[in-house]
Parts: C-alpha cells; structure tokens; sequence
C-alpha cells in the first residue's frame, strides 16, 4: 500500500483511522450482515447511527437543543439557493459578505429570490486577495441574514474574526474550515458545508440551523417539499432515503476528531501546519510569492506562486513524484495549493515544506 500526501481542495483526505474502520465493516456493518449501505435508513440500527451523529457534532459545535442538525443532499451548491428560497420570503432583504468565488456564487443566488446588499474584497482582475474589515461593512438592521463565507477556499483567505452582526442572524458557508477551529456557536443561526473537505466524503451536506432562525422559513406550503428546511427538520432529515454511506463516514469522521481532542486540538495542530508552510513561503526570498494578505491567510487552503506557469508546472510534477499530489491550483486562479484539512497530520505538512525547500535550491 502507497499511500500519498493527498492536499486535493474537495473530495479530499480522510482519517487513515475512519478509511480503516469502514474497510473492516464493509461486509457486516454493526451485526446486521450487511454493509451499511445495504441497511434500511427506516431500521433502528440506521436511526442510531444518524442520530448519535447528529448528537457528536452538537458536542463538537458546542451547540445545544435549540439546534437542528439536517444531512441534505445537493452539495453546498444547493444551500446557495435554499437558504434565500427559505428566508427571503415576502419582500425581506439579506446582506451578503463577498470575500471569494464561493461568496460570490451565493449571492448570485440569492438574487434571484430578494434584495440584497453586497460587500464584497473583490479587487478590479476579479481575484480576492483579503477579507473585508470591520469598517468595510454595516449591517441593515432590516436584514433577515447575513451571509458570509468563513474560509475562501480557491484564493486561500480566511477570517480571523467573526461580524459583529447585532440582532441579524449570521449565516455561514463554513465548507472548507469547519471543525478547523472553535467557534461561537451562539453567534450563528445557520452554518452549514459540504462534507467532502473537512468532515468525510461527498454527497452530504450538514445544515445546522437554529430553531428560533428556522421559524423564520418561508411556509412549507409554499415550497417545493424536498427544498423546504421544515419538511427536512419535522423528519430528521428521513423524510426521503439519506446519503446512508455518506452520513456513516461522517460519523466516523466526528468520532475521530471527538477522539483526538476536538476543535481545540485541531486548532493548534492547523496553526502548526500553517507556520510551518507560511514559513517555507515567507523565507523563500520572493522564490514563492502569497498573494493573501498575511492577516487574512488561510491556514485551509494555502495558495501560493512561483514565477512562471512553468516552474509551476514543473513544481507539481516534481512534488507528485515525491507522493504529494492535489497541488495544482484551482482551475480560474492557476499557481499552486495546498489544501490542508484536518486529515492531514503535521508530519505531511513538514514533508511538503521540506519538498519546497528541495525544489527552490534546485531551481533558484
Ligand atoms: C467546495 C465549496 C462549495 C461547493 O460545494 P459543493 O458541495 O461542491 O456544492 C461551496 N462553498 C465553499 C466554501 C466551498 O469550499
């Protein structure tokens, strides 16, 4: 077995842990002698797993009773439009933080269902190199949400602080950092990602959302049943057959973080790993070049340059022949990225660093 050091942004790496415990349970999961796929999501073994679940990542958020935890399929993609389909009902308006593609692809939904306004890092050749300052934006007061994106995870920034947002429900697209730090949860009234970067494999997609925020939701009625957040929350999420197998790796998933420490844990493991690659990038002497500015670096999704398409090219070459492979950049920003969730150790990191080391005395 080779194994790789995997940086690709989404699907990305997994716990070798979890990827070991669903190999052994592939063909008798829990008793039932059958693969969790195979299980009925109506059976009582399914019913406790989904709900254990839902239960470990309430204690990981650090969030109590008042908050529903939804699996809905359709990506984060699908969340763009549900969210204002749901709550930009009856003339409402939202205020939208633009700060990277995603945030940007949010509210291009979000236009299509009310008013919004829009603050966004966007610089002029249309790539996003900051998040916004406190200064760079103030809350209508008339919102019904405000959405943002925690981390960018094609331009790598992220933010370091959280809105000050006053009685605004602050809704967040947390799919490529969440669980890589604590956070308030009582700041939020919706958070919600895709799995596939920080919390397990594609095609769930977890929605946190409180109770008080989901009162707010537009009349099931009126909706589409599969796109209404009540149809989802007054069935926990069965109302339709769940990604089963999706929502099983997740849950190996949070019992892995719950296991090594939590958020907290995470949190100093990823500072770790982000000095370590800023470090290689800042004593490079210009070899690599960041173009995030230094407070709003991501300690996710590092991105950086070298000076031709080039010596990129031959950069991700090189690497995938020392086992680091998903370097290339996005396919709309080019250069290079690494993409360092959770899954992946200090250990990989530190290698990746030394890999860079190697490279610029071999090409500088
Ligand atoms: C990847 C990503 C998305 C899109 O996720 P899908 O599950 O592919 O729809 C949305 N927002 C952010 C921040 C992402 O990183």
């Amino acid at each position: 077995m080779n194994r790789v050091i995997n940086f690709n942004a989404g699907p990305a790496a997994i716990p070798l842990d979890v990827l070991k415990q669903a190999q052994e349970e592939m063909l008798d999961w829990n008793g039932t002698g059958m693969s969790v796929m195979e299980v009925s999501h109506r059976s009582k073994e399914y019913e406790a797993m989904h709900n254990e679940a839902q239960d470990l990542f309430r204690k990981l958020a650090g969030m109590g009773p008042e908050w529903k935890i939804l699996f809905l399929t359709g990506g984060a993609s699908t969340q763009f439009f549900m969210i204002p389909m749901n709550f930009l009902h009856s003339g409402r308006k939202a205020t939208y933080l633009v700060t990277g593609n995603w945030s940007k692809g949010a509210l291009k939904e979000a236009k299509r269902f009310g008013t919004c306004d829009a603050y966004t890092t966007e610089n002029p050749d249309g790539t996003f190199t900051r998040i916004l300052k406190p200064s760079e934006f103030s809350i209508d007061p008339n919102s019904t949400y405000v959405h943002m994106t925690s981390n960018n995870t094609l331009f790598g920034s992220q933010w370091h602080y959280w809105p000050e947002t006053g009685s605004v429900p602050l809704v967040c697209d947390m799919s490529s950092d969440i669980f890589s730090r604590p956070f308030p949860a009582d700041k939020f009234s919706l958070i919600y990602a895709g799995a596939q970067k920080n919390l397990g494999p594609s095609g769930v997609t977890v929605v946190a959302v409180k109770d008080s925020f989901l009162q707010l939701a537009e009349e099931q009625a009126k909706l589409p049943t599969m796109l209404s957040y009540r149809t989802h929350a007054d069935n926990n999420s069965l109302y339709n057959t769940p990604p089963c197998f999706s929502i099983y790796i997740l849950s190996l998933t949070l019992k892995w973080l719950d296991k090594n420490g939590g958020l907290e844990a995470m949190q100093k493991i990823n500072e770790e790993k982000g000095r370590i690659i800023y470090s290689a990038i800042d004593a490079s002497n210009g070899f690599y070049r960041g173009p995030v500015e230094k407070d709003s670096r991501s300690l996710m999704n590092v991105v950086f340059r070298l000076d031709t398409v080039e010596k990129e090219e031959l950069f991700v070459k090189e690497a995938k022949a020392r086992g680091i492979v998903g370097v290339k950049g996005h396919r709309s920003t080019g250069g290079i990225r690494f993409s360092m969730y959770n899954a992946n150790l200090v250990d990989n990191v530190a290698k990746a660093a030394q890999f860079m080391e190697d490279f610029r005395k071999k090409y500088s």
